[in-house]
């Protein structure tokens, strides 16, 4: 941490700085300019934020060097992480080495519905199969999802396909029931600094995918992985699905930078959620190869039997020749940038 002290200050003022934190079992060192003073402060970052540094008089400004979070950050764990998602034999990885494919219906309308957009997804090459039961919509008058009917339906999907399930958890008291069904809890953008649920899906031990909050900095959605990863769970996969800008031609604006700033600063998985963040059918592809390009660990797309009859999401599902396409791409690009299909390393 770094104190910049006002050109005012006097000899007083940083004696005051040194003496405060020194009396927290910090050291203290003084650097001074012609104009300016500043400080830098070695020991334990925590004590330092308790001292409120900035109320002193002659303390301009404070500036932390080292990441606000500690347990996601490369600073103490500088390999990339691997999450190893489903039931033991069928466990499909998400990290640094492969490239993971995750697709399935935006929500869970029927058993018929659900498995045909399961096989679709499986026929393209997904491995892991998405579906939302508890849906988070911003209209309280849209489709909510099927709940437990709809877990049920996953659970009885994976049976048929073999796919380990992700599904989102709308509610810290349905954490419990989520977790028996799925292999991977999902918190949607509209949760992603609930901390009551981050914590909950903590407690599960399972794997977790993190969507980022619409409008989330990339170091909140950091410190949101951080409360997961408080209650022992670094099972924890980031998904980048698009901020809210100006821009309307899309839903959101995908933040394709987000893949690289967040690989170099914390070491958990990230994959790109194209559809969501364009909201548009046409646009999946196009974003899809972007991700692999840039880095991402895998992406999660919609794809439907019936888009036009979807009770969510429709006009961003795939099927027939975007859904080709899509399939063409994570078969022959994750190699280009030195990745292997996810589900050659099942284990
Ligand atoms: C979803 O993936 O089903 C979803 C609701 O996404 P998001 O939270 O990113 O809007
Ligand atoms: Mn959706």
């Amino acid at each position: 941490m770094v104190v910049v002290m006002s050109p005012e200050a006097t000899d007083e003022d940083i004696a005051r700085v040194v003496s405060r934190v020194e009396g927290v079992g910090g050291e203290a060192f003084v650097s001074k300019g012609v104009v300016r003073t500043i400080i830098g402060l070695v020991g334990n970052i925590d004590s330092f934020h308790h001292l409120n540094l900035r109320t002193l008089r002659g303390v301009a400004d404070v500036h932390r060097i080292s990441d606000p979070y500690k347990l996601v950050s490369r600073q103490h764990h500088s390999e990339r992480s691997t999450v190893w998602v489903g039931p033991e034999g069928k466990q499909v990885p998400i990290g640094p080495d492969s490239f993971t494919f995750l697709a399935g219906p935006c929500a869970v309308e029927s058993a018929e519905q659900t498995v045909e957009a399961a096989r679709m997804a499986q026929s393209a090459g997904a491995t892991i199969l998405r579906g939302g039961a508890f849906k988070p919509r911003t209209s309280p008058y849209a489709f909510q999802g099927l709940g437990l009917a709809g877990l049920q339906i996953l659970a009885d999907v994976r049976a048929a396909t073999g796919m380990p399930v992700v599904t989102e958890v709308v509610d810290a008291r349905d954490v419990e029931v989520v977790a028996e069904y799925a292999d991977m809890l999902q918190i949607g953008t509209r949760n992603a600094a609930n901390v009551g649920l981050l914590q909950a899906v903590g407690d599960t031990g399972k794997p977790v995918l993190l969507k980022r909050g619409m409008t989330a900095t990339i170091e909140e959605w950091l410190m949101a992985a951080e409360y997961v990863a408080q209650r022992g769970n670094l099972d924890i996969v980031l998904c980048e699905r698009g901020i809210r800008t100006f821009e309307p031609a899309t839903r959101n604006t995908l933040d394709i930078s987000a893949v690289p700033v967040v690989q170099a600063t914390s070491h958990l998985p990230i994959i790109v959620d194209p559809s969501h963040a364009a909201g548009r059918k046409d646009l999946v592809v196009p974003l899809s190869r972007a991700a692999i390009a840039v880095g991402a660990d895998g992406i999660i797309v919609d794809v439907h039997p019936k888009p036009e009859t979807a009770l969510c999401d429709g006009p961003q599902a795939l099927l027939g020749t975007e859904l080709r396409e899509l399939a063409q791409a994570v078969r022959r690009l994750p190699g280009v940038v030195g990745r292997v299909d996810a589900s050659t390393l099942t284990r």
